[in-house]
């Protein structure tokens, strides 16, 4: 067995641990990396690229489908080969993941632990059946997995989750997702473009991440246009038949209904990676989830020398902010005990569904009534939107009352991942709506639709 001291171990190698590798070393520190898994990180291999690249895919598809009222027709059937959309997506995958993994590779080997590390105590950690680091400081950046509820697991091979998805050499045939939250929408819909015959089964009422119930009853019906969703379904029970599933569920009418899938793709949310690393070994305080309790400013857990950080806290289990929160882990580890806070950037996130759905700023639901104003645009006859025929779509802004600042969005719509980014600027150096609106917007553009709901909150505050 080997040993070794050093000041700060870094747990996982995906997208918050090699930030916080690289922080934590150029703070002045000791540091070893170490991945339990395949270098390449989740975003590359199984998340953020690959189910992009199936959206792509879909959204080529979708076009082409859609031509004839422009005049255009292309004549004949679209076919679609699941086998080159498949190699395509795999292919080039592999392409993000191999400069991952080579920018990986290029750390020093003795900086590298490969194996998977558990606590021995709050300072030790034993990593495979080889090595035993003791750390002055250590990273938790283990990441999450996708939870499947034990009914579907009962299911084996025919229950997946999006890593099998990304695993296929072929589209199937007929698929039932259950969960509607930003994986289940994003993959519902692709597949569902590439032809798959889609159910798509939410239990909640979620619709991605929107809590506006104005956006989100609308997006429920544009998504309801592409596969048959029952966001408020109650599957009551699930069992393998030769290489099918059969599911019996309640739909949002309280309807019962039977139906046979290829598969159950479960997307019914992610649990920190947390059971493997022996926390009942610390004397680290733990949440009923078994992640140790943590200041979500600093990422110190408790008063202890660990910081967590990426997907494994779930606070905001989004690539930047993993980038972020490795970062700011990395470098106060490596600083202990002269622990500082990490600066957030303005909140953004977007589900790449087509129209596409983004937040911005406060959710609506953590909003105090009469606090705000609601300002709202239609993009059914927004100019540009009707022009490419992509005029579906609602947007709310809010903006404060008091300061007039704009404090949040909720919007499903066209292009909504770059209108996102003009508007988390925009919270980010505290605009007022009308400083918003006394910047430039071009002709005919799809912000204007943005310019419209900001007048629409303007409209309903005192004269400024
Ligand atoms: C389908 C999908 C689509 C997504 N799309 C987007 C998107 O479009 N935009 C976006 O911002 N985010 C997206 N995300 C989220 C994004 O991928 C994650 O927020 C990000 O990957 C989290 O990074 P991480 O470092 O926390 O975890 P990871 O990259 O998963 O890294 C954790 C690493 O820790 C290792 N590990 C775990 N336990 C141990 C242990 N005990 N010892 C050693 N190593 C261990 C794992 O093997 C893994 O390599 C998507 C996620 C999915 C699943």
């Amino acid at each position: 067995m080997k040993t070794l001291h050093i000041d700060v171990a870094v747990i996982g190698a995906g997208s918050a641990g090699l930030p916080a590798f690289r922080a934590a070393k150029a703070a002045g520190a000791s540091v070893v990396l170490i991945e339990g898994g395949a270098y390449g990180t989740t975003c590359a291999r199984v998340g953020c690229m690959p189910s992009k690249l199936l959206i792509a895919a879909a959204e080529a598809a979708h076009a082409a489908r859609r031509t004839a009222p422009f005049g255009v027709h292309v004549d004949g059937a679209v076919r679609i080969d699941g086998r080159e959309v498949m190699a395509r997506v795999k292919g080039e995958r592999d392409r993000f993941v191999g400069f991952v993994v080579e920018s990986t590779e290029g750390i020093p080997a003795e900086e590298r632990l490969i194996g998977y590390a558990h606590f021995i105590d709050d300072n030790v950690l034993q990593v495979g059946d080889h090595t035993r680091v003791h750390a002055k400081s250590v990273v938790i950046a283990t990441g999450s997995s996708p939870f499947v509820p034990p009914m579907y697991q009962v299911l084996g091979d025919r229950a997946i989750v999006n890593d099998d998805v990304f695993a296929w050499d072929d589209l199937p045939r007929k698929v039932a997702v259950i969960g509607a939250g930003v994986i289940g929408l994003e993959l519902g819909q692709a597949l569902a473009w590439l032809g798959v015959d889609v159910t798509m089964l939410g239990a909640r009422g979620r619709v991605g991440p929107l809590s506006d119930p104005a956006i989100k009853g609308y997006a429920q019906q544009v998504f309801s246009e592409s596969f048959r969703f029952e966001p408020h379904a109650q599957v009551e029970a699930a069992t393998r038949e030769g290489d099918s599933v059969h599911l019996r569920y309640r739909d949002s009418a309280g309807e019962l209904r039977d139906d046979t899938f290829d598969y159950v793709l479960v997307t019914a949310g992610r649990r920190p990676n947390v059971d493997r690393l022996g926390l009942h070994n610390t004397t680290l305080e733990l949440d009923a989830r078994g992640v140790p309790t943590f200041d979500p400013v600093t990422l110190q857990a408790g008063k202890h020398p660990v910081f967590i950080a990426g997907d494994a806290n779930d606070v905001l289990p989004l690539l930047h902010e993993a980038a972020d929160e490795g970062r700011a882990a990395g470098e106060n580890a490596a600083r202990f005990p002269d622990v500082k806070p990490l600066v957030r950037r303005a909140p953004i996130s977007a589900v790449f569904t087509e129209p596409g759905i983004a937040m911005v700023g406060a959710r609506h639901a953590d909003l105090t009534d009469d606090s705000f104003v609601t300002g709202e645009v239609s993009f059914e006859d927004q100019g540009r939107s009707r022009v490419m025929l992509r005029n579906r779509g609602l947007m709310h802004v809010y903006v404060d009352k008091a300061s007039r600042r704009f404090v949040g969005a909720e919007w499903i719509g066209p292009d909504a991942e770059h209108i996102a980014h003009l508007l988390s600027w925009a919270l980010q150096m505290n605009l007022t709506v009308d400083a918003m609106l006394a910047m430039p917007f071009y002709h005919p553009v799809v912000e204007e639709g943005l310019r419209t709901a900001l007048r629409n909150a303007a409209a309903q505050l005192p004269k400024a």
